[in-house]
């Protein structure tokens, strides 16, 4: 059995503040310790359920975050730039290889009350995305992408309002551990490595193993897939790419032949508001 295995920062053990998450962090190499522990407790549980393959993405910021040093030897780590992965938190996310997928260290959509560091794909930049008229964030986004192919998500950890949001979009038979409990965006009622990663193994042993109950959630084809952006500036921007369509002065829809296209055209839109001009050209 195949697993896709996308791992985040901002829902991981012990991880509070933007000190642990950015490269320039006072203590991001305590942050890329504490993920990568989580991550390896669910790889731990992946295998005691029979896992074979299992390709975890770190999904966060530089995408060079999980420390390979000391991954769990089952594992294969895709990591490298965003800007190198047209796919994203979903990069070789094919539908022949995976039997499921995993989400470790997940957060809650843009605008959530209660949740460490919401946002959805790019916080300096997506003010809300909707599929259909909804709102997603990047639980609900991935696991539809993922969905599309046919690829159930089993499983979601974070702080307790990402696990609610994940259950509200997968269901109830999915698989969620809750790290900790945010009282704002950057403070959090945590439990240490020691409770949580046994936690994080069981959960991810049940949910590879009770897989089949679990189907995969895919909204009504085709999609309207909209983003509002924060600023003009970035509007104008992604307005540019292909595949992107302006609506307004802060909103765009995403074209694409199928789901999968519509989310490289998405993350191709991204690359392109978060673009900064040369000084002469702004
Ligand atoms: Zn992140």
């Amino acid at each position: 059995m195949n697993v896709y295995l996308s791992v985040d920062i901002e829902g991981i053990t012990g991880v509070v503040h933007g000190d642990m998450m950015t490269a320039d962090g006072r203590e991001y190499d305590r942050g890329r310790r504490l993920m990568t522990g989580d991550a390896n407790a669910a790889i731990e549980g992946l295998v005691q359920a029979g896992a074979t393959y299992i390709l975890v993405n770190d999904g966060h910021g530089p995408m060079r975050n999980l420390l390979i040093e000391e991954l769990h030897p089952a594992a294969h780590l895709l990591m490298g730039s965003g800007d190198a992965k047209p796919d994203c938190q979903l990069e070789a996310a094919d539908s022949t290889t995976f039997d499921a997928a995993v989400f470790v260290g997940y957060h809650a959509m843009a605008r959530t009350f209660q949740a460490i560091h919401p946002h959805t794909i790019a916080g300096a930049a997506v003010s809300e995305l909707r599929i259909n008229g909804r709102p997603h964030g990047e639980t609900g986004l991935n696991a539809a992408i993922l969905g599309s192919l046919g690829i159930p998500t089993v499983m979601v950890t974070g702080d307790a309002t990402t696990v609610a949001e994940a259950r509200t979009f997968l269901g109830e038979r999915i698989e969620t551990v809750s790290v900790k409990e945010a009282r704002g965006r950057n403070a959090a009622i945590c439990r240490p490595p020691a409770a949580t990663r046994p936690e994080i193994t069981a959960a991810a042993a049940r949910a590879l193993a009770n897989r089949d109950q679990v189907q995969p959630t895919v909204p009504e084809q085709p999609w309207r897939l909209e983003i509002d952006f924060l600023t003009m500036q970035q509007c104008d921007r992604a307005s540019r790419t292909a595949g992107i369509e302006r609506l307004g002065p802060l909103s765009v829809l995403v074209a694409g032949d199928s789901p999968w296209q519509q989310y490289r055209n998405l993350w191709a839109g991204l690359r392109s508001a978060l673009y900064e001009p040369a000084a002469w050209l702004a």
